[in-house]
């Protein structure tokens, strides 16, 4: 069994991580194929996953990053599809919602080699966010769904996807949390900045980043907060910060991207995460803090429905009342994205179905 594993931005590294550990410890007689498409290339937003995480260095590297959507997206897809007529996988497996899980599902659906999506089903509704579109057309292209949840399962079946594709998995950042949670790392800078009680946060979204009035009001919002903002600065709000001409008010320290260990140890010691980040709204419930989310909508509704995760769009008032509304008391994580055997499920199937199509 020949697995292409198509990889690019950093959720996607620490997914693949996860899943590609006990794929290498349990399935032997399998090889995995790792495509880094190139889509984050920072060594802080890239090369600290493969160190850190034990992923092994990637079998091709695309080097495709820095254009447009569609510049990546068509970079990605020719190439990917020459890699595969070359490798000719059996599988080829993608994650989440970027123009890599786009491209490596399309070039293998074109080729008639068959995909499957961890994080299926996931939907803000929204079809201006870019993550939106990648994610559907890769659900309506791939043969196996793992949905991480019982809604993203019902989102796919309300689209007519056929429910024997479609397999509710639980989440393998659920699986993720369990695993590394004891080698979490705390920052060498932590210290440095002397204080104890912090409010954790991250801004990277598309919808915020490149929109000035919304950077300002988020940034208005956390100026009032009482505790301090920690806040690793993705690339991408770097660069906008700078182009709006925008300050950061004294209560922010800012501090580059982090790598998943020190990450994982700052969401586990925070008071409160404010975040635009998908992964990070999870992640804060796994580790049992409250969440306000910078944004007008969230694939993880669960967190919203059993009151953990409050929607504040990107207006300073809503996000002041948020922070000082959210319960700010930890709780314990129960259930909502399965039992952390994710990762064992998915190769179950995976495997099941490749030999299935093996025998025919
Ligand atoms: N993350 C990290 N370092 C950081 C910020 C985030 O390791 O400085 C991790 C975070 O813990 C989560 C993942 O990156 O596992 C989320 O990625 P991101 O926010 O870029 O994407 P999204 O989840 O919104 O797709």
């Amino acid at each position: 069994m020949k697995l292409m594993t198509v990889i690019g931005a950093r959720p996607q590294f620490i997914k693949a991580a996860t899943v590609s550990r006990v794929l290498a410890a349990q399935y032997p007689a399998a090889r995995e194929i790792l495509v880094h498409t190139g889509q984050h290339y920072d060594a802080n937003m890239s090369d600290v996953f493969f160190d850190e995480l034990d992923i092994p260095r990637p079998d091709h590297h695309l080097g495709v990053g820095g254009g447009s959507h569609g510049q990546n997206t068509g970079r990605m897809l020719e190439k990917l599809d020459a890699l595969i007529i070359q490798e000719k996988p059996d599988w080829v497996l993608v994650y989440g919602d970027t123009d890599s899980t786009l491209a490596g599902a399309l070039a293998a659906a074109k080729l008639h080699v068959p995909v499957a999506h961890v994080e299926a089903g996931l939907r803000f509704f929204n079809r201006r966010m870019p993550g939106e579109i990648n994610r559907v057309l890769t659900d309506h292209v791939a043969d196996l769904l793992f949905a991480p949840t019982r809604v993203a399962q019902h989102n796919l079946q309300k689209e007519g996807v056929v429910d024997s594709k479609i397999h509710v998995v639980g989440d393998v950042m659920y699986d993720a949390s369990l695993y590394y949670k004891a080698l979490a790392r705390k920052p060498e800078w932590f210290d440095a900045l002397g204080i104890e009680d912090f409010v954790l946060c991250t801004i990277h979204r598309a919808e915020n980043t490149d929109d000035a009035h919304r950077m300002q009001g988020i940034l208005s919002g956390l100026a009032e907060s009482s505790l301090p903002v920690v806040l690793p600065l993705h690339p991408r709000t770097r660069k906008q910060l700078a182009q709006f001409r925008l300050s950061l008010p004294d209560t922010i320290r800012v501090v580059e991207p982090v790598g998943y260990l020190e990450m994982v140890w700052l969401e586990s010691h925070c008071r409160l995460v404010v975040t635009d980040s998908g992964g990070v709204q999870k992640e804060a419930y796994f580790y049992g803090k409250p969440c306000v989310t910078l944004g007008d909508e969230t694939e993880w509704v669960e967190l919203v429905d059993v009151g953990v995760n409050v929607l504040v769009g990107a207006d300073r008032k809503r996000i002041v009342a948020g922070i000082s509304q959210v319960d700010l008391a930890e709780f314990e994580a129960n259930g909502l994205y399965g039992r952390g055997d994710s990762v064992q499920r998915i190769l179950e199937r995976l495997f099941v179905r490749a030999s299935s199509c093996a025998a025919v």
